[in-house]
């Protein structure tokens, strides 16, 4: 199932991937991938969720990069905070395991 919906998600799917412009940048099972996003695109969907009616949203500046000419590196690093000079350069591997994978140069 393909959905931006995260109530949906939290109702019907066990694992989660999350991705981005064409790329698969975070894999868990939906309880992980809720209490602890690991990559920024993640954290940044999850903030922008509403949650009280006085709470500022979390948004993610720019926007998302035509997939069929995508950066090079990694494909957020216009838009992430926490880019280093690595991530312009060389896009991040995700190596997919049975818990919590996430393709980001931040957890290497
Ligand atoms: S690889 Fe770099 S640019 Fe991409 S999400 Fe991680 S820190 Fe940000």
């Amino acid at each position: 199932m393909i959905t931006h919906d995260f109530g949906v998600i939290a109702e019907l799917c066990e694992r989660v991937g999350v991705m981005y412009c064409g790329m698969m940048v975070e894999l868990a099972d939906v309880e992980t991938l809720f209490e602890k996003p690991m990559h920024p695109y993640t954290q940044g969907l999850l903030g922008s969720i509403p949650i009280g009616s006085n709470e500022r949203l979390v948004t993610i500046p720019g926007s998302v990069p035509k997939p069929i000419n995508p950066p090079p590196g990694c494909r957020f690093h216009h838009r992430c905070e926490k880019a280093m000079e690595i991530c312009k350069k060389q896009p991040p591997i995700i190596e997919i395991d049975k818990n919590h994978s996430v393709a980001c140069y931040l957890y290497e």
